[in-house]
């Protein structure tokens, strides 16, 4: 995969649109955030709006998260629909709030008004995917803080000790966060 290709010159979207696909078998696009099981597929559609873009699509890829309980690695399907509107930066400051508002179904993100960088839109659209809580599974049981015994495996001995150890209460301040 070629990121220059994913580079689009606004003045080189045709009045009718552009249509562009590709596939990044290795991750590039995300590879400083996680690593991916299964290549990212994607594929969009420039559209010019004015002076805005306005960029729809899908990208597909499978990556792989490390449980924030167990700290196993699991792999999460990511299939997102983009639906993304480009606006040049310079509007940003005469950018009203009622425009804003008829916009609401859109995620805007802000460009130099010259130059799409669809890579950029794909990556932003799959990092939105992920979740900010990562579990393995919902019930996911997690490591002991004592022995470190994975406890969807077996339960430990520390049990009884644990009420009295310090996470304890950190356990209770978490709760009370909430
Ligand atoms: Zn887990
Ligand atoms: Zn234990």
């Amino acid at each position: 995969m070629n990121r220059d290709e994913l580079k689009i010159k606004f003045e080189d979207i045709p009045p009718e649109g552009l249509s562009l696909g590709f596939e990044d078998q290795k991750g590039d696009l995300i590879k400083d955030c996680y690593p991916i099981s299964r290549p990212i597929r994607a594929k969009v559609h420039l559209q010019r709006w004015g002076i805005d873009v306005k960029v729809t699509g899908e990208v597909e890829t499978e990556v792989k998260l490390t449980c924030d309980r167990c700290l196993k690695e699991f792999p999460f399907e990511i299939k997102g629909r983009i639906n993304v509107l480009l606006e040049p930066r310079a509007v940003l400051s005469r950018l009203k709030e009622e425009v804003r508002l008829t916009k609401e179904d859109l995620d805007v993100i802000f460009f130099d008004g010259i130059t799409v960088e669809v890579d950029e839109v794909v990556r932003e659209e799959i990092l939105l995917a992920v979740p900010m809580r990562k579990l393995c599974k919902e019930t996911c049981k997690g490591l002991c803080p004592i022995c470190g015994q994975d406890l969807n495996e077996k339960s430990c001995e520390c049990k009884p000790a644990f009420k009295d150890s310090p996470f304890a209460i950190l356990k209770k301040l978490v709760v009370s966060s909430r």
